[in-house]
C-alpha cells in the first residue's frame, strides 16, 4: 500500500472540511447582513414619515400665517384711502412694509418645506419599494441558506467520519507531523510537485530529490515550508 496516498486523501478531506467550515461561518453572517439592511430601511422609512408629518404641520401653519398676513395687509391698504394726515399715512405704509417683509419670510419658509416634502416623499417611496423587494429576497434567501446550512452540516459529519477512518492507516508520528505542518501552514500540509518546485511555497527542489519524489513512495518534506510534497502521476 502506498505510504503517501493516505496523507494525500487526508489533505483532500481536510481541505473540504475547511471550505465547509468557512461556508458555515459565512452563511449566518450573510443573512444577518440582509436583515441589518432591512432594519435600516424600515427605520429610515419610519423616521422619514415622522418628519413628513412635522413638515405637513409646518406647511399648514405657514399657510395660515400667510393668509393672516395677506388679510392684515389688505385691511391696512384699505385704511390708506381713509387717512387724513401724512403722519398717519407714513405710519400705515411703514406697517404694511413690515408685514410684507414678514410675509416674504413665511413664503420662503413655506417654499423650503415644500421642497423638503417633495424630496423626502420621493426618498420614502423609493425606500419602500426597495424594502418590499428586499423583504421578498430575504425570505427566499433565508430558506435557501437554511437548506444549504443543513446540507453542509450533513456533509461535514460525513467527511469527519471518513477522516476518522483514514487516520487508522496513517502512522502516528507521520500524523502528528502532518498536524503540526497543517496548523502552521493554514491547513495545507500536503502539496503537489509543480514542475520541480514545491506546490506550497514555490521553492525549487534539487534534481536528485525531484527524481526521488517522482519515483519513490517516500515521505519528502520541503526544506523551506516543511510541507509533504508528492508527485501526481
Ligand atoms: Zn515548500
Amino acid at each position: 500500500m502506498s505510504k503517501i496516498l493516505p496523507l494525500i486523501e487526508l489533505q483532500d478531506l481536510d481541505t473540504q472540511l475547511r471550505d465547509i467550515n468557512e461556508l458555515l461561518g459565512d452563511l449566518p453572517k450573510k443573512v444577518d447582513k440582509l436583515r441589518f439592511e432591512e432594519e435600516g430601511l424600515i427605520n429610515d422609512v419610519k423616521e422619514g414619515k415622522v418628519r413628513l408629518k412635522e413638515i405637513e404641520l409646518s406647511l399648514n401653519k405657514a399657510e395660515h400665517q400667510m393668509a393672516d398676513l395677506k388679510e392684515k395687509i389688505n385691511k391696512l391698504k384699505d385704511q390708506l384711502s381713509l387717512v387724513t394726515s401724512n403722519k398717519q399715512y407714513d405710519a400705515l405704509t411703514q406697517e404694511i412694509e413690515y408685514l410684507k417683509q414678514e410675509l416674504d419670510e413665511v413664503e420662503l419658509k413655506d417654499l423650503e418645506f415644500e421642497e423638503e416634502k417633495e424630496t423626502l416623499s420621493n426618498d420614502i417611496n423609493e425606500k419602500e419599494e426597495n424594502l418590499e423587494s428586499l423583504s421578498n429576497d430575504l425570505s427566499v434567501r433565508r430558506v435557501k441558506l437554511e437548506q444549504l446550512m443543513s446540507e453542509s452540516a450533513e456533509n461535514k459529519s460525513a467527511l469527519e467520519k471518513e477522516r476518522d477512518k483514514k487516520l487508522v492507516h496513517i502512522d502516528e508520528s507521520v500524523l502528528s507531523r502532518y498536524m503540526r505542518i497543517s496548523t502552521a501552514r493554514e491547513g495545507l500540509a500536503v502539496v503537489n510537485l509543480e514542475g520541480s518546485a514545491c506546490g506550497g511555497c514555490g521553492f525549487v527542489i534539487p534534481p536528485q530529490d525531484v527524481t526521488d519524489i517522482r519515483d519513490k513512495d517516500n515521505f519528502y518534506n520541503c526544506d523551506i515550508c516543511s510541507r509533504f510534497i508528492y508527485y501526481k502521476k
